[in-house]
Order: structure tokens, then sequence, then C-alpha cells
């Protein structure tokens, strides 16, 4: 088990045992001058931020998961926000659910997405911000963020904004993620995603070995599989080089500051999540959830 995981050296999280490290995230914050906000000059934004900045032991958890395209994150996001009762916030949702209404904004972002352009740190963390402010009307406590912040400009940026507990970090051995990536299918009539590749990976050199079984399509789907024109190999590595170039200095953000928890996945969703629950001291909260259902 302890192979499996490793956080971050000299940071504040590296000290904690694992089994103090969720209480500590619930109920207190990394320590003040870990926490405090970066000393670079302010953004130049003028955010919308009346988010109060409530008390750690007041409030559910505020995480990050990071983690390169194909390794999962969404899924892990969207189970662990399950179990702690918080909403999971995918900046990519908040793009298209911004485009299907009808705001000034929305106008806005929809000229930039046809032009093929990014969206830019401004209108994301305005979206985020609204998004948060939305919740807090509604009495959600904490969140899951998931896709954001994507550069340090928008790391810094959030940290003026709201106070993040933690950051996990997923990660999968990349010969496994691009076999992953490769075997993406989707289906052509009812468009569900699918995944054909059957990793079975040998332990060797004392490195352990890793299976993931396929996410096979039921039968009548089976014939209208198609392949997304992306999902080539040169195009999916050059995804990868991307997004670790633009990650690592995000990493380092958080890892400098003692909030980076890396997390290296075991294996497929089966063998994975309960070892991630355990990292995060939740494993005891989902027997008990469990045993009062
Ligand atoms: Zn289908």
């Amino acid at each position: 088990m302890a192979a499996l995981i490793r956080y971050s050296k000299s940071s504040a999280v590296s000290s904690l045992s694992s089994t103090s490290l969720l209480r500590r995230c619930f109920s207190s914050t990394v320590s003040s001058e870990l926490a405090s906000p970066s000393t670079a000059s302010p953004s130049p934004f003028t955010l919308n931020h009346n988010l109060p900045r409530k008390d750690p032991k007041d409030r559910n958890v505020q995480w990050v998961f990071l983690g390169c395209p194909g390794v999962g994150k969404g899924t892990y996001a969207s189970r662990l926000c399950n179990l702690l009762g918080i909403p999971h916030i995918a900046t990519g949702d908040l793009v298209r659910e911004e485009l299907a209404s009808s705001t000034p904004l929305s106008r806005q972002l929809s000229d930039i997405v046809n032009q093929g352009k990014l969206v830019s740190d401004e209108i994301i963390i305005n979206l985020l911000s609204k998004r948060l402010q939305a919740g807090e009307a509604k009495g959600e406590s904490g969140f899951i963020l998931d896709g954001f912040p994507r550069t340090i400009r928008q790391a810094e940026i959030l940290e003026e904004v709201i106070d993040i507990d933690m950051v996990v970090n997923l990660k999968l051995r990349e010969d496994v993620l691009l076999e992953k990536c490769l075997g993406r299918r989707i289906c052509g009539q009812c468009g569900k995603n699918f995944n054909i590749a059957s990793i079975n990976v040998k332990g060797e050199n004392g490195n352990p070995g890793m299976s993931m079984p396929p996410l096979l399509p039921p039968t009548h789907c089976m014939t209208k599989l198609i392949t997304r024109a992306d999902d080539t190999e040169a195009v999916v590595k050059e995804r990868l080089r991307v997004y670790y170039e633009k990650s690592q200095p995000v990493e380092e953000f958080y890892r400098s500051r003692g909030k980076l928890m890396e997390f290296n996945l075991p294996g497929g969703i089966s063998e994975s999540w309960p070892k991630l629950l355990q990292v995060l001291n939740l494993d005891d909260f989902e027997e008990k959830l469990s045993a009062a259902a």
C-alpha cells in the first residue's frame, strides 16, 4: 500500500499520517503561512467574490482533482462527491451549461467557442464563482473541482477567491494510459462511451502488474462502434505531452503549499476505488454510510 502513495516531499501533508490527514482536512486548515494568498500582484480581474471564507470545521471539504485525460478523474471525483454529499464542479460542464442559457455571457461565450478560441481565465473564474455563490445560496457545503485550475494564473486567482484544502493528483502509468486512450470507442447510434482495451501488464523488477478489464458495449452497440478521429497514437501522445507540460507548474504550485497528494492508480475502478478511500481515510466513512443506509 505504502508504495502506491507518494505524498509530496517537504509538504505539510507528508508529515501527517493518512489517518490524521482527512481529519485535518475536515477540521482545520493547513497552517496559515502555507495557506496565505500569493504575494504576487493581484489579478487584474474584477471578480465577483462575495464568497465567505468559512472555517474548515464548519464546512465540508474543498478539494481539487488533477489528472491527465483518460485517467478517469471525472469518475473518481463524482463517486467521491456522491459519497461525501458535495457537488462535483467540472468547469467543462459550467461552460456547456452557460452556452445552453441565454445570458449576455453565453452569447460572448458562443462567439469564442465558434471561433475555436480558448475560453479565458476570466470567463472560467466568473462561471466558477457564479456556481459557488449559487451553491452557497442553496446551502451547499464543500466541493470537488474537476478541470480547474489548469494554469498557475488560474490557481492564483482561485486562491484569492476560496480556500482549497487538498489537491489530489491522479496518475496512471503512461503505457497503460496510452492503451486505454486508444481503446476508447463511441457507439454511433446511442452515443455511449466504451473501452475495448483489456490491460494486462505483468509485474516485473519489483513493480506490481496491472490489469484493467475492458468496458465492453452491449451486443446491440457492438457493431456500431466508432473510434474518434483524434484518438490516434500520435494525437494521444501529443495530448499527454501538452498536458504534462501545462500541469507540472500547477502541481508544483500546490506541492509548495503542502497541499498536493499524489495517487498512483493501481488498476481499474474496482481495485483503485477502495485504495483511494483508504488514503483519503474515507474507508470507514463508506462502511458507516452503508451501515446507516
Ligand atoms: Zn449504442
